[in-house]
């Protein structure tokens, strides 16, 4: 029996690893968080994904439990602005497409003529309530689509999609994750880690800390970060860049403080696209994490602070910002011997589409799932090392769809950005949907949390790729579905006047 799992690293990957190992395991595995005292956790990290929830239930925590530590807010959408072109703006939400004899409303949508740019606003009940910035739920706390005829919500909420994620500040949920693990029997060292010994296999035998000496283990977790202290430093596991795929390799982030009781909150992240990348907006409960993703290659650091200061903070001179320096790509096995890296050790994508602590609950509950005795069977490490490798190449290829089919095309990058090489079998795929918006049958083959819908939304929202209507649609009488397109904008202006506002919302919850 593995008795004994030492998780290396205090930032979100390593906390949230392992309150879930205690929660699964209790008395029976003892579970040790060693963190560095000098080595700080990355400091971003704020939108979620809608599975994110699952962590929380799982941990048996409500919103109001951890929600007012975290400074968490609610995410129902990504918002796009510029990605078609300048003044462009459609969504991405937490929402599947309603269907009618057979065909989802992307598809009625096509075959009625209508414009692709506006999709998503007439398509999709969620982005009409994010253009009124209203909470998810009803002010009684029920979810806001709660008994509406015809939506798919309810569908939703049973199945692993869920009609919204959150944002938040992961150090915060770090350090009350610190708290609530301790509470629970996480034994926690506050040490260095100067040295990894190996026995005279390769596998790690016990770490060594100036602080507290040696500390052994059975099952070593490297949640070190982009350094890989474990995986890649002391196993020599190769890291496979991304970056001829995905450039952009830098990012510069700001907090920005925000008086929210002046001027609200938006239920959703914005995603800018800019000249060489793009930056991010998220609204936090309290202040707004604001960040600008680019690639090196097209634009300098001094550059980007420049840009993003004006854009986020012009008066506000006195924010420091936060360089990052991105390493994009992953392991190419993120289980070897007795180690795991989970987070940003195991593998990153950039922050588009905030899968990052997707990620890393994903590598969680796999573990969980294929968590060894000491026989060690190389199935279990092979089948997680697959299922881990797949998740994250099936996101880094959704990614590339958004630079890829983006119309936006004034300037180098973005130029460059249709050129670039294409993951495997993406150029298939991408024929393919010229002719037939993408389905379950035809998008990247293994699980990697976004569903057919979001593949059509992107596609469709971002406007640079062809698209044409399904032919059979021409033979069905269109009636219903115009009519079902009517009832979603009723539907959506009751909605708005019947949900409290997103800030009215959380201001009770943070009260
Ligand atoms: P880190 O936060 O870097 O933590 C590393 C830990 O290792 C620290 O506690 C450090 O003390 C410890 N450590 C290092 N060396 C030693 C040593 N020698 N001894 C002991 N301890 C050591 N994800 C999302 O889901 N949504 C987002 O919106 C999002 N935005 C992002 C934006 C950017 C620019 C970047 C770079 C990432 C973003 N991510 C996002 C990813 C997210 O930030 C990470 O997945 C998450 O914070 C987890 O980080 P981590 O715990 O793996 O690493």
């Amino acid at each position: 029996m593995i008795r004994n799992v030492v998780v290396v690293g205090g930032g979100t990957a390593g906390w949230m690893t392992a309150t879930y190992l205690n929660k699964t395991f209790g008395d029976r595995v003892t579970v040790t968080v060693v963190e560095s005292p000098r080595v700080p956790p990355i400091g971003v990290g704020e939108a979620t994904f809608s599975t994110v929830r699952h962590f929380f239930q799982y941990l048996g925590l409500s919103e109001p439990e951890w929600m007012p530590s975290c400074g968490a807010s609610y995410k129902t959408a990504i918002r796009f602005e510029n990605w078609r072109g300048v003044g462009s703006v459609f969504y991405h939400p937490f929402e599947r497409f309603r269907t009618v004899d057979g065909y989802d409303l992307a598809d009625w949508w096509l075959a009625l003529g209508g414009d692709t740019a506006s999709l998503t606003g007439e398509c999709l009940l969620v982005p009409q309530l994010c253009e009124d910035r209203r909470a998810p739920r009803r002010a009684d706390g029920r979810l806001f689509a709660a008994g509406l005829q015809g939506s798919s919500f309810q569908e939703q909420e049973q199945r692993n999609q869920f009609p919204y994620a959150y944002h938040f500040d992961a150090s915060l949920l770090a350090q009350f994750l610190t708290t609530f693990g301790k509470e629970r029997g996480v034994r926690h060292v506050l040490a260095n880690v100067a040295e990894v010994v190996q026995d005279e296999r390769g596998w790690i035998s016990h770490l060594v800390t100036p602080e507290h000496g040696e500390v052994h283990g059975d099952l070593f977790i490297d949640c070190t970060g982009f350094r890989g202290l474990l995986i890649n430093q002391t196993l020599g596991e190769r890291f496979v860049s991304f970056e001829d795929m995905l450039p952009n390799n830098r990012a510069v982030a700001l907090r920005v403080p925000r008086d929210m009781a002046t001027v609200g909150i938006d239920p959703y992240t914005t995603a800018t696209a800019m000249d060489a990348g793009w930056i991010w907006t998220i609204p936090l409960y309290g202040r707004v994490g604001t960040g600008y993703v680019y690639s090196d290659k097209y634009c300098s650091p001094e550059e980007a602070e420049a840009t993003l200061r004006a854009f986020a903070a012009p008066d506000q001179p006195e924010l420091e910002a936060n360089h990052i320096r991105m390493r994009i790509g992953r392991n190419e096995r993120s289980w070897v011997n007795n180690c795991v890296a989970i987070g940003l050790s195991s593998g990153f994508v950039e922050p588009l589409e905030s899968t990052g602590i997707f990620f890393i609950q994903n590598g969680i509950e796999q573990l969980v799932r294929h968590f060894p005795d000491d026989d060690w069977a190389p199935a279990l490490t092979d089948a997680y090392n697959k299922q881990v490798g797949e998740v994250i190449d099936g996101v880094r290829e959704f990614l590339v769809l958004h630079y890829r089919a983006a119309a936006r095309n004034d300037t180098q990058y973005w130029k460059d950005a249709k050129t670039r090489v294409l993951p495997p079998g993406m150029a298939e795929r991408l024929d393919g949907w010229s002719s037939l918006l993408p389905d379950e049958n035809t998008i990247y083959p293994h699980f990697h949390g976004f569903e057919a819908y979001s593949w059509r939304v992107m596609l469709l929202g971002l406007g640079g790729h062809p698209t044409s209507p399904r032919p059979v649609l021409r033979h069905l009488d269109p009636a219903p579905a115009r009519q079902e397109l009517d009832r979603l904008r009723e539907d959506a202006q009751q909605l708005v006047k019947e949900l409290p506002s997103c800030y009215e919302y959380l201001h009770q919850l943070h009260s």
